[in-house]
């Protein structure tokens, strides 16, 4: 080939590096609760998706807008990010609610779906690579139940396989343990068990609950081994970042990290893990059994999108807070500043607010530095917080 040619096939690379500044970027780190993550080529993010029985709410939105941001900041090092993020389209809960209206759990899932779909595109959270829905990996929950029991990690009676779960419950006081299985749904007093803390990866159906075959019977998966197949069928045998809100510390993510372990011998199965903070109201928690909801839908009512997903974001991730809705006028005014400042000339090195985001994604430092060096470095944030 002349060489001419080869210039040419070069030359529009050369353009785009010198349109962005002519210097190549200095690899980037990025750290998580304060500890490095070395990233190179790629990076697998699995996010615990939602349990589509429910109206889209600001605590759900800032998990899902949070794991939207880490993955920008990702991306913004020059790795390729692929997302995970599920759909739990077969659990109790959704089951008790369709009982509860009346119809369907089906027709009651695919609905919800769609009304979180919108909520997210209004927040404009970028649409995952990978967005497995549990029904479509009940094979992969019945392998990884025959794989554990194969190693020992499990048991089988009377049509259920349980998982041993003691392990799972490291660095927890027993009695929180206890409590918090209770409350989500683990029947830590199920006597048909061998411990407590032993948890269903496949259990048996009656006749309202949707059913599969499996070598135990007619029956469906649990929770925890749900997203334990859906990311290892996925992403393989391990993640880079496991993401989701706090209230999944345990016993979801305990579980599905014990399970995807004891199934593939990878460990850690996640090498970060990051859990968003609660969103409260009054104090409280937010839910839909105390009546404290706050919907997404509503608050775009009053504000614009990036205003509210700038109010999501400037803070601490990890930390719970109160939702106030007079706080969103301090969220939007902040957003104009940030636009005002981009329109400025600008100072300083326009790198700085994402070396901000890439220590522990604080927003807040990176924010201030844009507003203070104005012009670029605020462009580049206010496009790497997907505010533009
Ligand atoms: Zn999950």
């Amino acid at each position: 080939m002349p060489a001419h040619s080869l210039r040419h096939l070069t030359s529009p690379v050369i353009d785009a590096a010198q349109r962005v500044g002519s210097t190549a970027p200095a690899p980037a780190r990025v750290t998580l609760a304060g500890t490095g993550l070395p990233l190179v080529g790629s990076a697998r993010v699995y996010v615990c998706g939602i349990t589509p029985y429910d109206v889209t709410h600001l605590g759900h939105a800032a998990t899902f807008v949070w794991a939207d941001l880490l993955a920008s900041v990702l991306d913004g090092t020059g790795v390729d990010v692929a997302t995970c993020r599920n759909v739990t389209d077969v659990d109790d809960v959704l089951l008790d609610a369709a009982a509860r209206r009346g119809s369907h759990f089906d027709e009651l899932a695919v609905t919800q779906e769609a009304v979180f779909d919108h909520s997210m595109r209004a927040l404009r959270v970028a649409t995952p690579a990978h967005q497995p829905r549990a029904r479509h990996y009940v094979d992969a929950v019945v392998q990884l139940a025959q794989v554990l029991l194969d190693r020992g990690a499990a048991y089988e009676r009377d049509g259920t396989v349980w998982f041993r779960g003691s392990g799972a419950t490291a660095g927890l006081d027993r009695d929180r343990a206890l409590a918090l299985s209770a409350a989500y749904g683990d029947h830590p007093d199920d006597p048909a068990k061998d411990d407590p803390f032993d948890v269903a990866v496949w259990r048996p159906s009656d006749d309202q609950q949707p059913a599969w075959p499996s070598p135990w019977g007619w029956g469906r998966p649990g929770w925890h081994a749900e997203c334990a197949a859906m990311a290892l069928a996925v992403h393989g045998p391990s993640v880079d970042v496991l993401v989701g809100g706090d209230d999944l510390v345990f016993p979801h993510h305990a579980y599905q990290v014990a399970m995807a372990e004891a199934a593939s011998g990878v460990t850690p199965f996640a090498r970060a893990q990051l859990h968003v903070g609660e969103v409260r109201i009054g104090g409280a928690k937010m839910a839909k059994s105390t009546g404290n909801l706050v919907l997404v839908d509503d608050l775009l009512e009053r504000v614009p999108a990036a205003a509210l997903r700038l109010h999501l974001l400037h803070r601490r991730y990890d930390q719970p807070w109160d939702f106030a809705t007079a706080a969103l006028d301090d969220a939007q005014a902040l957003l104009e500043s940030l636009y005002a400042a981009a329109a400025r000339p600008g100072r300083g090195d326009p790198a700085a607010p994402a070396e901000a985001l890439r220590a522990d994604l604080d927003v807040p430092a990176a924010v201030a530095v844009a507003l203070d060096q104005g012009g670029e470095s605020a462009r580049r944030l206010i496009s790497l917080l997907r505010l533009g």
